[in-house]
């Protein structure tokens, strides 16, 4: 389980483009689990969420690295390979709003 990352020297200091998922908070849909991307900001649901705009930034980005937010730790499509990223994590503008705000009904135990 120990692969490593050959893009690790592409990771940068973001700025977080929105304070939950971008594309969710426009459209009203709910995530899961946020993930930062490390090469430009941009803030996605991933995978366990409806619309994995995580990995829909991926593929249309080609930029590897994410961080989960709350733990910083860090992921990389292209090797998939998990590394810490707690020594560098990117600080948050403010509070993460609240997941599924607007369909509560169908929130789920969070499973990691
Ligand atoms: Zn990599
Ligand atoms: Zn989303
Ligand atoms: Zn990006």
């Amino acid at each position: 389980m120990t692969k490593t990352c050959t893009h690790l020297k592409t990771i940068r200091d973001v700025t977080p483009s929105a304070l939950g998922c971008e594309e969710c908070l426009k459209t009203g849909d709910a995530w899961v689990h946020l993930r930062i991307c490390r090469a430009c900001g941009h803030v996605g649901c991933f995978d366990q969420s409806p619309n994995r705009h995580a990995t829909k930034h991926f593929h249309a980005t080609r930029h590897p690295i994410i961080e989960d937010p709350p733990e910083g730790w860090g992921w990389c499509y292209v090797d998939e390979a998990f590394f810490d990223l707690s020594d560098r994590k990117t600080p948050h503008n403010g509070p993460i709003p609240r997941y599924y705000r607007s369909k509560p009904a169908r929130e789920r135990p969070i499973t990691r």
